[in-house]
């Protein structure tokens, strides 16, 4: 009899969660990865900026995960659609949910269902080719555009809007937001933050990088800041960000036609405009114990494009406890749902961390899986599974067919450029299968 384990979404959560098992079971465990597109590493290749390309490096050590014996992609499988959650636990020893935190958290402030207004999940998916927002209207006709939440990811998207089509075409990014963003008006971007410079959470490299773009020039209102002498009881980490916002502070205007404004304390409000979104309505905050809190003072800025990135929720799973306050399934400490049911990464501790938080977090779902004596209990594993996808006519693509999907990509690709990723999971098929 052989361990089986299934490990749904191919991210990073996913193969840091096979790679522990692997090291904990060697040959003795058949792992199954099973996605719900063909092509696998989930936010490295659909959340990781385009431009951040030495992060995503960190695929080759997914892929020796992947090529690994008695381990294998299950692409094209959708959990929910295609298989349910008990008939995996009805086939394997364990089920690990790895499914990241697909979906925007809703600002849900009056106006933001106007056109113009969308989530960080779409418009990172859109420029990163995903298929699911691929075809996103993003109107870029206009001169501003506000960006809530003070994260990296905020940063990314900021970045994006401001760089030039030559900063950006040697990346990956997808040739139709490549092609958008080259007829873009968009001069005036807007990072909104409800807190301030000392609360942000933006990382050191993410926030100086803004300080070396061809066309943009980061703006910061220096009365923003608390006095000086309050750095030294940041952290380290946060002190060095603080001061690259400090150094934006003293920047002289210069002559680049985009300006990235910080916008500290300010808290969004509605978002108006007739029948799509022409301003963004934020109210001054202050701090009280940490928190923001709003003066009254309202403020508009102009903008044809508002996108919240404010964080995501994990999509829920029939059959599968799931909080609606915490916007992902509750687990232990550990990662555990219910008996053989673990959840590793976002789906398991919320959209944080960078990709490598995800090492640890597989290895110990891996490690609760020894505690609770998870073993080889006869069950049918992947051959289980073939069969009962054969039984639905579910065809599963395989890491072969996602090596053929990215041997395309990469003929594909613009001069200089990584790959020209494909947007149209049938087209991937007819490639994969
Ligand atoms: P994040 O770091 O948690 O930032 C979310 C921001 O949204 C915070 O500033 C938060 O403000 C704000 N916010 C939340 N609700 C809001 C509301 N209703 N109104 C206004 N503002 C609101 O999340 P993220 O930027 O989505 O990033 C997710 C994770 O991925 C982070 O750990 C990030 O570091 C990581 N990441 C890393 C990179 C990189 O390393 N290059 C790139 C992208 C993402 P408060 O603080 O006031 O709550």
């Amino acid at each position: 009899m052989t361990l089986s384990i299934a490990i749904v979404g191919a991210g990073p959560a996913g193969y840091y969660t096979a790679e522990a098992a692997q090291k904990q079971w060697g040959n003795d465990v058949r792992i199954d990865i099973i996605d719900r597109l063909p092509t696998p590493y989930g936010l490295i290749r659909a959340g990781v900026a385009p431009d951040h390309q030495s992060i995503k490096a960190v695929t080759k050590r997914y892929e020796g995960t992947n090529l690994a014996p008695g381990t294998r992609l299950v692409g094209n499988v959708m959990l929910g659609r295609d298989v349910s959650v008990q008939e995996l636990l009805g086939l394997y020893d364990a089920v690990v949910l790895s499914v990241g935190a697909p979906h925007d958290k809703p600002i849900g402030i009056p106006g933001d269902d106007l056109p113009g207004v969308i989530g960080s999940a779409a418009f990172v998916g859109w420029y990163n080719g995903h298929p699911d927002h691929a075809g996103l209207n993003v109107d870029l006709s206009h001169h501003g555009a506000a960006i809530i939440g003070n994260g990296n990811v905020a940063i990314d998207c900021a970045r994006v809007l401001a760089k030039t089509v030559d900063e950006l075409s040697t990346t990956d990014i997808a040739d139709h937001a490549l092609k958008t963003l080259a007829e873009s008006s968009v001069r005036d971007v807007h990072i909104i933050g409800r807190r301030g410079p000392h609360q942000a959470s933006f990382t050191t490299k993410e926030a100086g990088e803004l300080g070396h773009l061809v066309r943009a020039h980061p703006v910061v209102r220096p009365g923003d800041f608390p006095p000086e002498a309050e750095d030294a009881a940041l952290d380290p980490g946060q002190r060095k960000m603080v001061t690259h916002l400090r150094g934006f502070a003293g920047l002289p205007r210069g002559d680049k036609p985009v300006t990235i404004n910080f916008e500290f304390f300010r808290r969004p409000v509605a978002v108006e405009g007739h029948g799509k979104a022409e301003r963004l309505i934020v109210e001054t905050t202050r701090l009280e114990n940490g928190q923001a809190v709003g003066t009254g003072e309202l403020h508009a800025i102009p903008c044809g494009l508002v996108i919240a990135c404010i964080g995501y929720r994990t999509a829920e799973i029939p059959g599968v406890n799931w909080s609606d306050k915490l916007g992902r399934f509750p687990t232990d400490d550990a990662g555990r749902i219910a008996p053989a049911l673990y959840a590793s990464g976002w789906a398991r501790r919320g959209p944080s961390g960078t990709i490598g938080t995800n090492r640890p977090d597989g290895f110990s779902v891996v490690a609760a899986m020894v505690e609770d004596g998870i073993a080889a209990s006869g069950k049918a594993g992947p051959a289980g599974l073939d069969a009962l996808l054969a039984t639905r006519a579910v065809k599963a693509s395989d890491f072969a067919g996602w090596q053929k999907i990215e041997a395309a990509e990469v003929a594909a690709a613009r001069t200089g450029a990584p790959r020209e990723k494909l947007v149209d999971v049938t087209k991937m098929l007819q490639i994969a299968l």
